[in-house]
């Protein structure tokens, strides 16, 4: 079985996904990261078709017709509508595989979810995995792949934490000898942050933003801990008196006030993280630091603050919004020694296997 495989392995491309809350990322096997785009689908809510997937339905946003819907499958960081899902797969899979699945066998993938998923959720994104083509599909937890990705060595007896701070969820994890012994997931995290934005907007300026002119803020001044250089920008909404455009300045104070009670959250679950953790492996991660993952990782200052507050070392892994579908192509790359690292499924065995099993049951 294991030589079908390989053969069959050298014609099919195989590939890693990251299917994040905010981007899909896609690693294929000995090419590296062939696909970044939003996790984002453009429905049509009367017809239920979808129009758009990806950057494309992204620029969509807020500035369709009302019957028009961007839908984000994955917003809480897990499968919250299945069949879409399922199209966005399938979208990434053939944008990799142009040829088409009729001339090229169908892709092994390695699919990073959040530790936190329920059986359900799970059998949900292999079925969508397999249906949108995939022969073999194996999961992993998105902090262990993290942590891969940033060359943390998750085998050895020694405990890392990693915090994973995406658009929908905040994870952190504690690992050792390649299993995730503390996990914690917070639904707070990126888009919570651009929503701070948002509120400080209305109460301190009566001024209503959208939630891009919030994210672009926040990548632009906003911050976790004071800063050195000051930073301002404008921000460009609507009067909720006048109703009409208006224009106001922002500087880094006031988006530090804006997303203080965010990192305070996230902040406090670290802390509860390493209360919980066992303390041979605390003394680990004092001494290898904490490792931030995740677009929210970028977030200026905010290792400053976590290591103020937890008094441990904080570094913020490099290319962190990467980290994740970077660990899942380490995998891919070397299933055998690896494969104790993923999760149990039930398409992890290979495709003939399964076959029999399935028309017994039938
Ligand atoms: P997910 O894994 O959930 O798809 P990502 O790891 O891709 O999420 O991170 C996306 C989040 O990171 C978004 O909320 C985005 O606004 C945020 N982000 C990206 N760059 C920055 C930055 N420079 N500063 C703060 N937040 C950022
Ligand atoms: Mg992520």
């Amino acid at each position: 079985m294991s030589i079908i495989n390989n053969i069959l392995g050298k014609f099919s491309k195989d590939i890693g996904i990251d299917l994040g809350t905010a981007n899909t990322l896609v690693y294929e096997k000995g090419k590296g990261i062939v696909i970044n785009e939003p996790s984002v689908v453009a429905l049509n809510k009367n017809t239920g078709q979808i129009l758009a997937i990806g950057n494309e339905a992204k620029r969509m946003v807020g500035k369709t017709p009302a019957h028009i819907v961007a839908s984000r499958p994955l917003v809480d960081g897990v499968v919250s509508e299945f069949e879409i899902t399922e199209q966005m797969l399938k979208y990434f899979f053939e944008k990799v595989h142009q040829e088409g699945f009729t001339l090229f066998p169908r892709p092994r993938v390695v699919i990073g979810i959040p530790s936190g998923v329920t059986e359900v959720e799970k059998r949900a994104v292999e079925d969508a995995a397999i249906n949108a083509g995939a022969r073999q599909a194996f999961l992993i937890e998105e902090p262990m792949a993290a942590a891969i990705g940033a060359r943390l060595p998750i085998q050895s007896p020694s405990g890392c934490m990693v915090v994973d701070i995406g658009g929908g969820t905040t994870e952190v994890a504690v690992i050792s000898l390649g299993g995730v012994v503390i996990f914690k997931s917070l639904r707070i995290a990126g888009d919570e942050m651009n929503e701070d934005i948002i509120q400080y907007a209305r109460s301190e300026f009566n001024l209503v933003i959208g939630e891009k002119t919030a994210e672009e803020i926040k990548i632009a001044i906003g911050s976790a801990y004071p800063l050195h250089k000051p930073l301002e920008t404008s921000m460009r909404g609507r009067d909720l008196v006048s109703g009409l455009p208006k224009e106001v300045k922002i500087n880094n104070e006031q988006a530090q006030e804006a997303l203080a009670r965010s990192v305070r959250i996230i902040v406090n679950e670290i802390k509860i993280a390493i209360e919980e953790t066992p303390p041979e492996l605390v003394s680990d991660i004092m001494k290898r630091g904490i490792i931030l993952a995740g677009g929210g990782a970028l977030l200026r200052g905010l290792d400053k603050m976590i290591s103020e507050k937890t008094r441990i070392p904080v570094s913020v892994a490099d290319d962190s919004l990467t980290c994740v579908v970077r660990g899942c192509g380490i995998v891919l790359e070397d299933l055998e020694s690896l494969k104790e690292v993923l999760m149990t499924t039930q398409y992890s065995k290979p495709p003939r296997m399964r076959f029999f099993k399935r028309t017994k049951i039938k």
